[in-house]
């Protein structure tokens, strides 16, 4: 067992859904849910292939009134392939007799597999294994390989290779009443007698989509012949292919796919570059191992092992390889953001929502060009942002709570109640903390990158532009002599306003408050760490004077912060005179209360009355910072810090925190590392299988959770292995949990390699050997060493006693 394969015996139709999420398989520019390629959606199969970027917006008429939303389209259906066999009824599932049937997702190399023998209605047996995979080496490229074994019969068997259009976007039940059609046909053609594609258009956004099909036939490697027949409809293209098949021989089918849309550079019509492509498509085996050399290559820099827990290993694997399926080397080169539900599902429309920042700090360290990437994706419609801030009667850029394709706020007025059918006020857009959120992540980036380039030609742009932002926002109130913010909401989604309030949004949500004091802190002397020449004209474009770095530093200094009379931190202002809820009558009554907002507003009651929280929300402060660097923001602000600050509000919120958003889990695992271990570990186990599991009863199946799947290996990073970077030297802290025997990966800091190995009361760095490594400074609290390319150093964790010198291999 190597924490390498997610299996599953059996066909299940109930949760078929979820394997097919579970066992996506994807490159970072498109991703295609597990289905069998022989079935329709049909309420148990759900054949989904969605590329980054690819939104359209379409309005649906609810009650009289029309609703705009903005969705990620579901692409044509490249996977059909369907056996027929002497001219009877297609194969499937429930027309057989199953006498065997394996679904597989080879984690390694992102592989979806499926092992399937049955008895035909006619007592004809049949081996079907089918290997399908999204090429992580060449991003345009997919594959599909059949390997038929007739084992009692030998015979004319045909296969039906289609790329079908008639696709919409109708997998999410909730959405059922919302508009899901989204494209409309161009073309099918055929190039050659081999070849097969179609042009589709994404109704509103005008996007070209093509795909196109290259289907052979093999006994061995030999091609075999096979008589094709062609039937296409404007929105449809399929060739059956007819060949002879012998008994307990095998034959090969493969069906070598290639996708390209109008967003892709280097391409004139898409069509006719998906069909060349496809032409001049490599076989099964050679895409299959370039693909596999890819990810030989990712795993190298991007693995997490830990020793004596294999389900802990497996499940750490899955989650690297999803996050690399939905961001990889490939959508750093994209205009993409990161959708909270990878590209695995239609849950919350693929929008873009602030969850990268539980993404980020696993790429910072790794593959940081796909952070840059994902930042860049806010740069670009840092317009829009700019434009929605003067429209509220504000400055600076507002980034939305939902971003899509243009970074124009695409959060919903209404949503549906899936326990009480009724839609109601969806509020969340006054999740203005997502614009502290991209500050935030752009500063991490820059700590763990030193991408100096980057800061000076966009980052900083973004960071002075929402300081601005939240100066506008804030006001100064003369009788505290403090900044407050009104009218927004904490990532606490149950509290969109006071009780009985007609306005939406809350005053003083200390983690906002907070977050915006930090920021005003680095941004009033952000622009000393750009070049002189750069820093002026930035200053000039931007019309910054004097005033405005003043106003920066004096609400660094001055925001105000919330606390209750017993000295904990208030999540709003007015929490404290909301009521407790009695969790134990509501455990007891309705079992899972994760989702309490649903279960009150369906009893007629209103969340917004009691002190309960979706999800981590003052919490996120001892999240995000560490120790240290919070004290500091506190004592700046000329707020008390006291050394069991932490305990006693982590205490005290996570009695009143119902983990209805699964990030609360990676939050609360995180923050507890320190507090209480047993605790955090009890956390980490339930984020880490909470897709897996599906533990939301449901929610997986309509896309993964991106934002938790890279959360747990944040978890692993930042508190089990303590990484942090402050005044250019990663910090160690390391917490490894009595239940790992081990823990070890490779990452970067500021572009040198580094192997750490935490084993026992030992931290072992070794800095790769390589050109690209220079030297770095590295410590564990006050023990800070320099340590050079081929260098390993020991701290000895206890005795804080070192060795160092060359490493083994250096
Ligand atoms: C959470 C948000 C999150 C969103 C997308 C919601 O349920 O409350 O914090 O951004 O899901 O993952």
């Amino acid at each position: 067992m190597d924490g390498f394969l997610l299996s599953y015996e059996g066909f299940d139709s109930e949760a078929e859904g979820l394997r097919e999420a579970l066992t996506s398989t994807g490159n970072g520019y498109l991703c295609t849910r597990g289905a069998a390629e022989w079935e329709d959606n049909d309420g148990v199969h759900y054949p989904g292939t969605y590329a980054h970027g690819g939104y359209n917006r379409e309005t649906t008429i609810l009650g009289g009134l029309p609703v705009l939303n903005e969705d990620l389209v579901n692409l044509p259906n490249w996977l059909v392939l369907v056996l027929r066999i002497e001219g009877e009824d297609a194969i499937r599932l429930t027309d057989v007799d199953v006498l065997g049937y394996r679904h597989e997702f080879d984690i390694r190399y992102a592989t979806v597999v499926r092992r399937f023998r049955f008895r035909d209605q006619v007592g004809r047996e049949t081996t079907l294994i089918s290997r399908r995979f999204v090429s992580m080496a060449d991003p345009h490229h997919a594959g599909i390989e059949w390997t038929l074994v007739p084992e009692n019969w030998s015979g004319r068997a045909e296969v039906i290779s289609a790329i079908d259009g008639r696709v919409s976007n109708h997998g999410v039940a909730r959405y059922q009443q919302l508009e899901g059609r989204h494209l409309n046909p161009v073309s099918p053609r055929t190039f050659g007698p081999e070849v097969i594609a179609l042009k589709a258009e994404t109704r509103q956004s005008n996007l070209y989509i093509s795909q196109a099909a290259r289907t052979r036939v093999f006994r061995g490697d030999v091609p075999l012949p096979a008589e094709r027949t062609l039937y296409q409809m404007e929105d449809y293209i399929q060739q059956v292919l007819a060949f002879d098949v012998r008994q307990q021989t095998a034959t090969r089918v493969e069906k070598m796919v290639t996708f390209y849309t109008s967003r892709d550079p280097a391409v004139s019509d898409t069509l006719v570059k998906a069909a060349t492509s496809a032409a001049r498509h490599t076989d099964f085996a050679a895409t299959f191992g370039r693909h596999v050399a890819a990810w030989e290559e990712l795993w190298r820099v991007c693995d997490v092992r830990v020793s004596e827990n294999e389900r802990v290993q497996q499940l750490l694997r899955l989650h690297i390889a999803h996050v690399l399926q939905v961001c990889s080397r490939h959508t750093a080169d994209l205009d993409a953001g990161l959708p909270a539900r990878g590209l695995n599902g239609e849950a919350y429309r693929g929008h873009v929502f602030w969850d990268e920042i539980y993404a980020l700090p696993f790429f910072n360290v790794r593959l940081p060009e796909v952070t840059r990437g994902l930042l860049m994706y806010r740069y670009r419609r840092i317009g829009e942002a700019r434009a929605a801030a003067r429209e509220a009667g504000l400055r600076g850029a507002m980034f939305p709570w939902q971003s899509g394709s243009d970074g124009s706020e695409e959060t919903q007025r209404v949503h549906l109640n899936p326990l009480s059918g009724r839609w109601e006020p969806d509020l969340s857009r006054n999740q203005r903390h997502v614009n502290a959120a991209i500050f935030y992540n752009i500063w991490r980036y820059f700590q763990a990158t030193h991408d100096q380039t980057f800061l000076r030609d966009y980052g900083a742009e973004m960071m002075l532009e929402i300081a601005r932002f939240w100066a506008s926002i804030a006001h100064f109130n003369p009788e505290r002599q403090r900044y407050e913010i009104q009218g927004v909401m904490g990532p606490d989604e149950f509290h969109d306003k006071y009780p009985g309030a007609r306005e939406g949004g809350l005053r003083n949500n200390a983690y906002t408050n907070v977050m915006v004091a930090w920021l005003c802190g680095i941004a009033g002397t952000l622009l000393d760490l750009l070049p002189v020449s750069r820093a002026e004209a930035l200053r000039g474009r931007l019309g910054i004077g004097d005033n405005e770095l003043a106003v920066w530093e004096d609400m660094s200094r001055r925001m105000f912060v919330p606390f209750q009379d017993d000295g904990i931190i208030s999540q709003f202002e007015g929490y404290d005179d909301l009521r407790e809820l009695d969790w134990d009558a509501y455990r007891a009554k309705y079992g899972n209360i994760q989702r309490l907002d649903r279960i009150l507003r369906a009893e007629g009651d209103d969340p917004n009355c009691y002190k309960v929280t979706k999800q981590a929300d003052t919490v996120m402060l001892f999240f995000l910072f560490p120790h240290g660097e919070l004290r500091e923001i506190f004592e700046r602000l000329g707020y008390d810090h006291p050394a069991d600050m932490a305990e006693r509000n982590v205490t005290y919120y996570d009695q009143r925190t119902s983990h209805g958003s699964t990030l609360s889990f990676v939050t609360h695992a995180g923050v507890l590392a320190a507090l209480d271990p047993d605790s955090s570990w009890d956390r980490f186990l339930v984020a880490l299988r909470s897709d897996a599991d599906d533990i939301q009863g449901g929610t997986t199946k309509e896309g993964i959770h991106v934002g938790v799947m890279s959360g747990t290996l944040d978890v692993v990073q930042r508190y089990y292995a303590g990484i942090g970077v402050r005044e250019g030297v990663l910090y160690f802290d390391p917490r490894l949990p009595r239940q790992l025997g081990g823990l070890s990966f490779p990452m970067q800091f500021r572009q040198t390699p580094i192997m750490v190995t935490l084993s026992g009361d030992r931290l072992t760095l070794a800095i790769h050997p390589e050109s690209v490594a220079r030297p770095i400074r590295a410590g564990v609290r006050g023990d800070v060493r320099e340590l050079c390319p081929g260098d390993q150093t020991v701290f000895e964790l206890s005795a804080q006693s070192a060795t160092t010198g060359p490493s083994a291999d250096g």
